[in-house]
């Protein structure tokens, strides 16, 4: 007979374990499947940026949402989760630049109650003594920050186990079972488990996850790389962007510097349908990473690089997550396509997608990304 759960989550990452972590303190028999292991794939492999500031307006209540509960997490999870919120500088090199980034924090601000303002060069070297002359000014928002992404995966799973969730790696989900249009449980390669509740937070195998239940939405794996320097003393707390997106990062907390980036060709060149999910290397990536973040800062000449590694980004057509219910499928939820930047949002996607799985109002209004979007207007 099948083993029953309340509900089941497929897919092992940080969201994953944040949405089982809220469902197991709600009472629920949880169980998480994943086909790797726990942190295998973007979430074991990103930046660990917890940014408002320049996020898509659709996406700015749940990323402060998220912020708040950041506050808390290590508290709430019992776990040293390596959160700064050091604020987010967005750096500026041209006039162009610094005139639309101007424009991009009066309407963060008034729109949403952002606090989010712009600084001239002279501002910035006085948060960050270590920006190139090259910099004209650059976005601030004090609240923004950054985090361990593998401690908070795993502060997540450790508290969801303690309250009763189960954790089965190296099985994959290969069909949903419904009964009557409504989740009735699923297929793995090694097992049958009944459930009328079925999230799927599969990252970027999560367009073959909706396939299961007959659903569809434009998502395609990008490539990026990351690379990690060796340590040195704490110099700035901030996490690290610019106008352009030349690069992205931080310091961590071990006083290592990690730094990601793309370089543009490398998009879009892998499709996770039916074929592989690998990862190369490119030696171009890197060295333009490194080009790039010495334009900034170049203190960090002699600093040397100590490991270089791939990731593939969930991405949606229009760059949003598909979250939440889907009226055709009771029982199905979506939790997928964070399009680059679904480890800061992850507290807060724990908590809608749990409460909207129990029917209820989730805290933050995710009615903008329903996976009904993108079906055809007759
Ligand atoms: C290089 C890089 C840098 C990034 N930097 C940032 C950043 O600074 N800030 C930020 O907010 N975000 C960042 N992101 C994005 C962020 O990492 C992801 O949005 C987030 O980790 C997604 O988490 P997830 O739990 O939804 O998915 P994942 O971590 O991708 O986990 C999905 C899991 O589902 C499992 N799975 C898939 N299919 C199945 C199946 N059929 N059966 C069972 N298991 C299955 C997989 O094995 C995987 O473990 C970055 C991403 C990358 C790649």
């Amino acid at each position: 007979m099948a083993k029953t759960y309340d509900a089941i989550v497929i897919g092992a990452g940080v969201n994953g374990c944040s949405i089982a972590y809220n469902l197991a303190r709600r009472g629920l028999k949880t169980l998480i499947l994943d086909k790797g292991e726990v942190c295998s794939q973007a979430s074991g492999q990103n930046g660990g940026g917890v940014r408002q500031s320049a996020r898509d307006p659709r996406e700015m209540p749940l990323a402060m949402y998220s912020v708040k509960l950041f506050e808390n997490l290590a508290e709430e999870l019992g776990l040293n989760v390596e959160y700064k919120q050091g604020g987010n500088l967005r750096l500026c090199v041209t006039p162009a630049q610094e005139e639309s980034m101007r424009a991009a924090v009066d309407k963060q601000s008034q729109a949403f109650g952002l606090p989010v303002e712009y600084l001239d060069n002279e501002a910035v070297r006085e948060i960050n003594p270590y920006v190139s002359d090259i910099v004209l000014g650059a976005s601030y928002c004090p609240t923004d920050g950054h985090a361990n992404p593998m401690l908070v995966t795993y502060a997540f799973l450790r508290k969801a186990r303690s309250l009763g969730a189960e954790l089965r790696t190296g099985e994959t989900v290969r069909e949903i079972r419904l009964s009557k249009r409504h989740v009735s449980g699923v297929v793995t390669d090694k097992d049958t488990y009944s459930s009328k509740i079925v999230v799927n937070a599969a990252g970027i195998g999560g367009r073959k996850v909706a396939n299961m239940v007959g659903l569809d939405f434009p998502m395609t794996p990008v490539f990026t790389e990351i690379l990690v320097t060796e340590a040195r003393e704490p110099l700035f707390p901030q996490m690290i962007g610019t106008a352009a997106s030349d690069f992205y990062g931080h310091q961590t907390e071990h006083g290592s510097f990690v730094w990601g980036g793309f370089i543009g060709y490398d998009t879009f060149l892998y499709d996770d349908r039916g074929k592989s999910e690998r990862r190369p290397n490119y030696p171009e990536v890197a060295p333009a990473i490194c080009r790039a973040v010495l334009r900034f800062f170049p203190f960090l000449q002699d600093v040397n690089v100590t490991r270089v590694w791939s990731g593939l980004i969930a991405q949606v057509a229009d760059k949003v997550p598909v979250l939440g219910p889907v009226s055709d499928v009771p029982g199905y939820v979506s939790a997928t396509g964070f399009s680059g930047h679904g480890f800061g949002i992850s507290p807060a996607v724990g908590r809608v997608i749990s409460q909207a799985a129990l029917g209820e109002t989730p805290d933050v209004d995710i009615s903008a990304f329903v996976s009904d979007r993108f079906r055809p207007v007759n």
